[in-house]
């Protein structure tokens, strides 16, 4: 009894209300379908000579009961009352017209539904798997036993056993399409979601520049993918910056680091990549290029930035930074590199700033 309340009360992912979408909606169009099924066996039954037109009609009614379910109770509860309908017309019609009206079939649906209703309960989908299996052989050892109520001719059974099938094909394709294009939707917009959290995690808000996770990443590629090629780091720091923050506002200084990254994209030219390191300091990563080169490069930025103009507010700023430039000695680790590239920024401050040390 625990067993069945904790199953009925499984939490499952819901992204409608209280019923998940793409469960119900197979389940819904399973119904339809077993609805529309119910129907031609209800016109087929006087063409086969049965006198029993009248059960479908029930089935009828139940699957309809069942589609109001889907929409108000609890959708476990839905997959009780359509496995009672399922089973009840399983057995209805192999003690009526035997084995052969191949009507056993659905019960495969009802282990589609469940497997795709348990979540995260092996032990659970064993149960029900058992259950089923279970029914399926009773009903099996019974008609071996107790001869059909109802003989049809071979024609009749033909026919009949050729609807059931295809019902139950069509019933088994419509939920398998409904679940696995569903699943697959789900794991597409997973991806999409992880890409932007990726990119997300790796950008500076403010500037929209890589951040320092980024940054390490790129170099770590690069030096993986090029590990003979030479390659130069520098790291600027703005001089004299929590003065421009005390004296114009926060505002205007956040104003200076945007402006300042328009200048380094701007002058990169795609020949290295900029990152917003931390605070007001940005690190550049210079591939392909050596101690000299670089600080020829970097050199020609500072300049750039102390000629930029940069107004806020009818105020006409001066900003200038200080960088140092390191290249790499295919020896020590990125960290050292890092650290001797602040190092020289260090000497450069403590040398009188707004130059490069390299
Ligand atoms: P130095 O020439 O020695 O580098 O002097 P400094 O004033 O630039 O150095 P200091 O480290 O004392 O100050 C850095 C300032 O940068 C302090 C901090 O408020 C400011 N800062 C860091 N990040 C941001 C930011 O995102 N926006 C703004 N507006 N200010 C920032
Ligand atoms: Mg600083
Ligand atoms: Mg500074």
């Amino acid at each position: 009894m625990k067993f069945f309340l904790d199953f009925l009360h499984q939490k499952v992912p819901r992204d409608r209300g209280e019923i998940p979408a793409y469960y119900s909606r197979a389940l819904t169009a399973g119904e339809i379908l077993q609805a529309v099924y119910f129907l031609v066996c209800f016109f087929l039954y006087p063409l086969i000579n049965s006198r029993w037109e009248w059960i479908p009609m029930i089935f009828i009614v139940a699957t309809g009961l069942c589609l109001w379910a889907v929409k108000h109770a609890n959708v476990r509860i839905n997959l009780i009352l359509y496995a009672v309908i399922c089973c009840g017309w399983v057995f209805w019609n192999v003690q009526h017209f035997g084995w052969s009206s191949g009507v056993q079939h659905f019960l495969t649906l009802m282990v589609v539904l469940v497997f795709f209703n348990v979540y995260d309960k092996p032990l659970t989908k064993c149960f029900w798997l058992i259950l089923i299996l279970a029914f399926r052989i009773l009903l099996f050892s019974i008609s071996q036993r107790v001869p059909a109520m109802y003989k049809m001719d071979t024609e009749a059974n033909t026919i009949y056993q050729t609807v059931n099938t295809v019902a139950f094909f069509l019933m088994l394709a419509c939920m398998c399409v409904i679940f696995s294009t569903s699943i697959q939707d789900t794991e597409r917009q997973l991806r999409l979601k992880n890409q932007t959290l990726y990119k997300e995690a790796g950008t500076d808000p403010l500037t929209g520049l890589p951040n320092r996770r980024a940054m390490i990443e790129t170099i770590e590629k690069y030096y993986k993918e090029n590990g003979d090629k030479p390659f130069s780091v520098a790291i600027a720091d703005i001089d004299f910056f929590k003065k421009v923050n005390d004296t114009y506002g926060h505002n205007c200084g956040d104003y200076t680091l945007v402006k300042l990254t328009e200048l380094f994209v701007e002058h990169a030219m795609g020949r290295y990549t900029v990152c917003r390191w931390g605070g007001e300091e940005f690190c550049f990563f210079i591939p392909e290029t050596n101690l000299d080169d670089a600080g020829t490069m970097m050199n020609d930025l500072c300049f750039a930035v102390e000629k930029m103009p940069l107004e806020y507010e009818d105020h006409q700023l001066s900003i200038t930074i200080t960088i140092g430039v390191e290249e790499y000695d295919f020896a020590s680790p990125l960290e050292d590199l890092m650290d001797s590239a602040d190092e020289k920024l260090y000497m450069g401050k403590k040398a009188g700033r707004n130059r490069v040390v390299v």
